[in-house]
């Protein structure tokens, strides 16, 4: 601070001008990275992270308020075989695609992160089984009839997508919410896939 004041002028003019060019690149730097570490970069919605942070949170409270609260765990259907086929360039277009469908047809209070790979969740606050089982119905059918389309106007074949639903049990760990989710997608693939079965608890 001393220097600055005994600085005048253009001298002054240009060491604040540079301070505040420091200041600025720092605070955009400072976002960008928080943006980074919420946000899953493929396909723009939450990652992983964001969501181990809010289903914690989401537990907490909800153990708290005594209130439902239900985990879904999606993964699509053979996409190995589809990035085989078309490419992992491709793959990556209708992995996005997936994303914004999931993202737009869902409520705005239901919480949608990519988990990983081909995988997303959705977490359903103050939701009973019945009505996540609802709202996973709707959004398993509106995936199965999105048409996605290549660079060059190509339609491609639909993909489908598997989900299993779990409800969040007093006492018990986010963790353990999750695997019960894992488990009953896992059911629904053994089933024949493009479908949701809820995890019987
Ligand atoms: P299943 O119906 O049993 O889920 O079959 P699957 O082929 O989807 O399952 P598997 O786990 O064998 O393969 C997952 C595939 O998802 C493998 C990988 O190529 C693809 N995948 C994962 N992450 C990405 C990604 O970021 N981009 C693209 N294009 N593909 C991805
Ligand atoms: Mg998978
Ligand atoms: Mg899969």
């Amino acid at each position: 601070f001393a220097t600055i004041v005994a600085l005048h002028g253009p001298e002054l003019a240009e060491r604040l001008r540079k301070n505040n060019a420091t200041v600025s690149t720092n605070i955009e730097k400072r976002r960008l990275y928080e943006r980074a570490a919420m946000f899953d970069g493929l396909t723009g919605i939450h990652n992983r992270r964001w969501l181990d942070e809010t289903l914690h949170r989401l537990v907490v409270r909800h153990e708290r308020d005594e209130e439902p609260l239900c985990v879904a765990l999606i993964d699509i259907d053979h996409f190995k075989k589809f990035n085989d086929t078309h490419g992992h360039e491709v793959g990556d277009l209708v992995l996005t695609t997936v994303a914004a469908t999931l993202v737009k047809n869902l409520r705005p209070t239901d919480l949608v992160a990519r988990f990983g790979g081909e995988e997303f969740v959705i977490l359903f606050p103050q939701t009973v089984p019945a009505d996540a089982l609802l709202a996973g119905e709707r959004v398993r059918e509106i995936v199965s009839q999105m048409v996605v389309k290549k660079a060059d106007g190509a339609e491609l074949p639909r993909v489908t997508i598997s989900m299993g639903i779990a409800p969040l049990r007093h006492g018990e760990k986010p963790a353990e919410t999750l695997k019960a989710a894992d488990v009953a997608m896992y059911e629904a693939k053994h089933e024949g896939r493009n479908r949701v079965r809820v995890a019987q608890r």
